[in-house]
């Protein structure tokens, strides 16, 4: 029996959907969602007992945060003022960007959401996003797989989900509604909708590749009703896919040959990049091997952008 395609959904005193009040008319998953996939679930069958033993101890503190952050996030939609204000003024703008920055967040995106990337049978209240990437350490990912890449990936999953709550009572205190989605438990695919906001690119990985931090990141958001968000229509960083093609060392590095060569296309035309009952038990004993491994992970994203012009243009 599969724990995480048994329990698709958070229970209800962490979901958002509980929160909604009947004059709510929240943005539904679309014909082509995904399910959700409750991490720790998987790593709980799927992952090794020493792995387990560790995470008790040491993630304990950062995994009580993470789901402390999913309920804040939840419950906190009753808090949304509902003034009528949808417009914000470019101060207030920079002034949530820099606040956002002084939380530990690495880059922000605006970006309208796909109802395709709501997971399935979720909701979320309002239908444009604000994307955060938060990087994390690259010289402890670098130590994958180890106890330290692990505690760095859930120290980011919690700083984030922290982050996300007191940038959302930021926007509400100046007036405006919003559905805070945390890492751990969040309510949409943040991947392509982060892809969307222009903050990167979908790598063979299935991560966002940044051009600050390569995959080294993890990513949360914030959905909100204001109307002039500075959104995106740019594709800046989509080479990115084409130059994947031409590299796969993440398919050759990840020890438990978990990532697809090809992604999968799912029935609905959803695309998986990775096999999760296969990655869940290194990833349970804090493999990252596909982010420490990805070329772009050192930074080197001018050059390599470069050098992938002038030999596809050579053709
Ligand atoms: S975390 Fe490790 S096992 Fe999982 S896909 Fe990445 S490299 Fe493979
Ligand atoms: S290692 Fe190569 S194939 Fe994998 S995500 Fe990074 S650039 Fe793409």
């Amino acid at each position: 029996m599969k724990l995480y395609k048994l329990m698709r959904k958070p229970p209800f005193f962490l979901s958002a959907s509980h929160w909604m009040t009947k004059k709510d008319q929240p943005v539904k998953s679309g014909p082509n969602s995904r399910q959700a996939v409750i991490i720790p679930l998987l790593l709980i069958q799927y992952g090794s007992i020493s792995a387990k033993l560790k995470a008790m101890t040491t993630l304990k503190n950062y995994l009580v945060s993470s789901i402390k952050g999913m309920r804040i996030s939840a419950k906190g939609l009753q808090h949304n003022p509902h003034s009528g204000k949808r417009i914000i003024d470019e101060k207030t703008l920079k002034e949530m960007e820099d606040y956002a920055k002084q939380l530990g967040i690495s880059n922000i995106g605006y970006t309208k959401v796909n109802p395709n990337y709501v997971f399935k049978d979720f909701e979320i209240l309002y239908d444009k996003a604000i994307m955060f990437t938060m990087e994390m350490n690259k010289q402890l990912i670098a130590t994958s797989p180890s106890l330290e890449s692990n505690k760095e990936i859930f120290r980011t999953y919690a700083g984030l989900g922290t982050a996300v709550n007191k940038i959302a009572d930021f926007l509400r205190e100046n007036g405006f509604n919003c559905h805070p989605s945390p890492a751990i438990g969040g309510d949409i695919n943040t991947v392509p909708t982060a892809q969307d906001a222009n903050l990167g690119c979908v790598g063979k990985n299935g991560i966002l590749v940044t051009p600050e931090f390569g995959p080294c990141v993890r990513l949360a958001g914030i959905f909100v009703d204001i109307d002039n968000l500075p959104i995106s229509d740019q594709k800046d960083h989509r080479w990115i896919a084409d130059f994947c093609k031409t590299c796969n060392r993440c398919v050759k590095s990840c020890p438990a040959g978990a990532i697809y060569q090809e992604p999968k296309v799912l029935k609905d035309g959803t695309h998986v990049y990775i096999d999760l009952e296969k990655c869940a038990p290194p990833f349970s004993d804090g493999c990252s091997t596909c982010i420490s491994s990805c070329v772009f992970t050192s930074g080197q994203y001018d050059r390599i952008k470069s050098a992938f012009k002038s030999k596809t243009e050579a053709y």
